[in-house]
């Protein structure tokens, strides 16, 4: 089967409807395109279960806190349709402004509590503008199964959220963050790094296993184990750090003890481009 690209609402739910007559689930992948090897496993790992694939590519301006990051956001339609058709994608939604906003947008999703802290506290606004895009997409697409990266695990705890405190029928799939060999998180962002930037960038997974090691080793103080990975991060002076927060990965709230599992997210500036990476860490089981 060979991709398909639509770029209106009704085509999209034309084609999906007929997929489903064909007796295939739905299994999607939101995305704001530029696609590099992370978008990749998450279409990889919604074609194993064979359904009708569909990729949708818009990068959503209600959820850019700065009009120059909405501004230089990398859009690279041509290769990313290239990159759909060899990963074996049905059909691409790729939607302009004017067909998801027709109107001021006056309905509005919003998760409360697990939006305060990391992203939701330096973006206003930013976790309101993708939960609604997303509840939007679901509307339009009616999923089966979404697929969301846990290199953004504040927007992955939210979304599950929405789900579950909306009751929408989609199961929400966790997918691996997918590294450079360096460790770094691949994004669309890395693109605007410069060579410097670029070979600064890997201090950030650094300081994240320096901290993981922490909380494996058994330090409970989660201000201690910030201490070591901020020292890691500071010996770049490429690199500015806006936060480093050990936190509850359900709920997104700092934690006073590191008692059972935490997330250890962080946002990092290189320049004028943000980063964000997180992974998760488990204490040592006492005996
Ligand atoms: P974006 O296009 O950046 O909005 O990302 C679309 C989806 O791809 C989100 O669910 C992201 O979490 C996921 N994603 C982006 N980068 C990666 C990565 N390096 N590894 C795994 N998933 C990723």
């Amino acid at each position: 089967m060979s991709l398909e690209l639509v770029h209106t609402i009704a085509e999209t739910r034309a084609r999906i409807a007929e997929a489903r007559r064909q007796g295939r689930t739905i299994e999607f992948v939101p995305t704001m395109g530029a696609l590099h090897e992370g978008h990749g496993s998450l279409m990889d790992r919604a074609r194993r279960l064979r359904g009708f694939l569909v990729v949708s590519i818009f990068v959503n301006p209600i959820q850019f806190d700065r009009a120059d990051d909405y501004e230089r956001y990398p859009r690279t339609l041509e290769a990313d349709l290239e990159f759909c058709q060899a990963r074996g994608v049905d059909l691409v939604f790729a939607p302009p402004i004017e067909e998801m906003y027709p109107q001021p947008q006056r309905a509005f999703v919003e998760v409360t509590g697990l939006t305060e802290h990391l992203c939701g506290r330096f973006r206003p606004g930013h976790f309101r503008g993708v939960t609604t895009v997303v509840a939007k997409l679901f509307g339009i697409v009616q999923p089966d199964r979404a697929y969301f990266g846990e290199k953004d695990a504040q927007q992955l705890a939210v979304v599950r959220r929405m789900v579950q405190d909306l009751n929408l029928p989609v199961e929400i799939v966790a997918c691996p963050t997918v590294r450079e060999a360096d460790g770094l998180a691949m994004s669309s962002r890395n693109r605007r790094l410069s060579p410097e930037q670029r070979r600064a960038a890997p201090a950030i997974y650094r300081a994240l296993q320096a901290a993981a090691a922490q909380v494996a080793a058994g330090r409970r103080d989660p201000a201690e184990v910030r201490r070591a990975a901020l020292a890691v991060l500071e010996s770049e002076p490429l690199l500015r750090t806006e936060y480093f927060e050990i936190v509850d990965p359900g709920e997104i709230q700092p934690v006073a003890e590191i008692e059972r599992e935490v997330l250890i997210a962080c946002a990092v500036w290189a320049g004028t481009t943000r980063l964000i990476d997180s992974v998760r860490a488990r204490p040592p089981v006492s005996l």
